[in-house]
């Protein structure tokens, strides 16, 4: 059977800096410096050691990739091509930001190879949108949108957020029915996250946050309204109709390997997680060094339960009897048997996974099972 291998690539650029987002990305970098970090890429893509496998796909995520020109995407494509070769069907994806991509040079991207795209909405009223910080409107989300579908694009992802500041469970419900007329192939929603550093962590009294009652009813409407639209609901966050799931978020979830480019990208490959700095004169001047953690993993079994617990095809007993040596209900029986009790988690006989209800709760079971 073939062996799937992802290709990541980060790409640090964006128009402003969003005050919620802890990413590692850089709002106002020159055309010379972006060149020369497109540069180290190129060189890091050539001489990292990472096995040649062949690539089933392939996502360049950031930051911002589309601020990349078209010729940037070309000369790193090629390169990811040459290195590891593309499977005739690779999924090939790239994040864009609304208002940061014409049609045309969608049009060119497509015909550089690229086949999915995903937009990063967060959500479709102009308020919350500038609450969030975004640097574009409701409008420019169509118009990237109909751009990419003219440019050729059939299998795009919408980007949404909930638990943005004064949001209520009934504006996420119109961004929800925007986002299931207008029939996008993969729609992702995440709760906003406080992260420590950014402004909205320091502010965060400030806010007006919804709260997590109200944040626990956007996530069960979520799920509710777009299971309906047809939608299958395969990961906590994530949402695709059937087949259309992102493969290479699946190779993450499901602990495949995958190869990482740029600054603070992390790859898997045989048991070992690397993970470059975030210190980009450091990039720039030895990409090819600049590792700033290279881990092995020790705790494989409960990173497996839980990156399975992530999705709704949960935990396979045979698998995790051949990976671990022993059954997962039989090993956590006692701390699972609440759980089940609650209808949680449910099983089949042959696997084990959280129920709809119960995907919201998959970090304080997960907490139960830390070793
Ligand atoms: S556009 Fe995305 S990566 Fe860039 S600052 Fe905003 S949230 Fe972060």
């Amino acid at each position: 059977m073939r062996k799937d291998f992802g290709v990541y690539l980060h790409v640090p650029f964006c128009l402003s800096k969003c005050p919620y987002c802890d990413f590692c990305s850089f709002p106002g970098l020159s055309e010379e410096t972006r060149a020369q970090y497109v540069g180290a890429l190129i060189r890091e893509i050539g001489e990292r050691d990472f096995p040649p496998l062949t690539a089933t796909s392939v996502f360049f995520g950031g930051g911002t990739p589309t601020l990349l020109s078209v010729p940037q995407f070309d000369a790193l494509f090629s390169m990811i091509d040459a290195r590891f070769g593309l499977a005739c069907d690779a999924e090939i994806t790239f994040e864009m930001n609304p208002a940061t991509a014409d049609r045309e040079k969608l049009r060119a991207l497509h015909a550089l190879g690229f086949n999915r795209v995903s937009i990063g909405c967060q959500s479709f009223s102009d308020d919350e949108l500038r609450a969030l910080g975004r640097a574009h409107d409701a409008e420019e989300i169509f118009t990237a949108y109909e751009d990419a579908l003219a440019a050729g694009f059939d299998n795009v992802n919408l980007d949404l957020m909930y638990g943005i500041p004064r949001q209520t469970t009934g504006s996420f419900g119109k961004t929800l029915e925007t986002v299931i007329s207008m029939a996008p192939e993969h729609v992702s929603a995440y709760g906003l996250i406080l992260e420590e550093g950014t402004p909205f962590f320091s502010r965060q009294k400030e806010l007006a946050l919804p709260g997590d009652d109200a944040e626990a009813d956007m996530y069960a409407l979520a799920s509710s309204m777009l299971r309906d639209a047809g939608y299958r609901h395969y990961e906590i966050s994530n949402y695709a109709r059937p087949g259309r799931e992102c493969r290479h978020n699946l190779l993450y979830w499901r602990q495949g390997e995958y190869a990482a480019y740029g600054l603070s990208a992390s790859s898997h490959v045989a048991g070992v997680r690397k993970t470059n700095t975030r210190d980009l004169s450091r990039y720039l001047s030895d990409p090819v060094r600049a590792t700033a953690e290279e881990t092995v993993i020790k705790d494989a079994e409960y990173e497996y339960i839980m990156l399975r617990l992530r999705l709704t095809e949960g935990i396979d007993e045979e698998d995790f009897r051949r990976r671990f040596g022993h059954g997962f209900r039989e090993r956590y029986a006692d701390k699972l048997a609440p759980w089940f009790a609650r209808g949680v988690l449910v099983s089949d006989g042959d696997r084990t996974a959280l129920s709809d209800e119960g995907l919201y709760l998959n970090s304080a079971l997960l907490r139960e099972l830390l070793p």
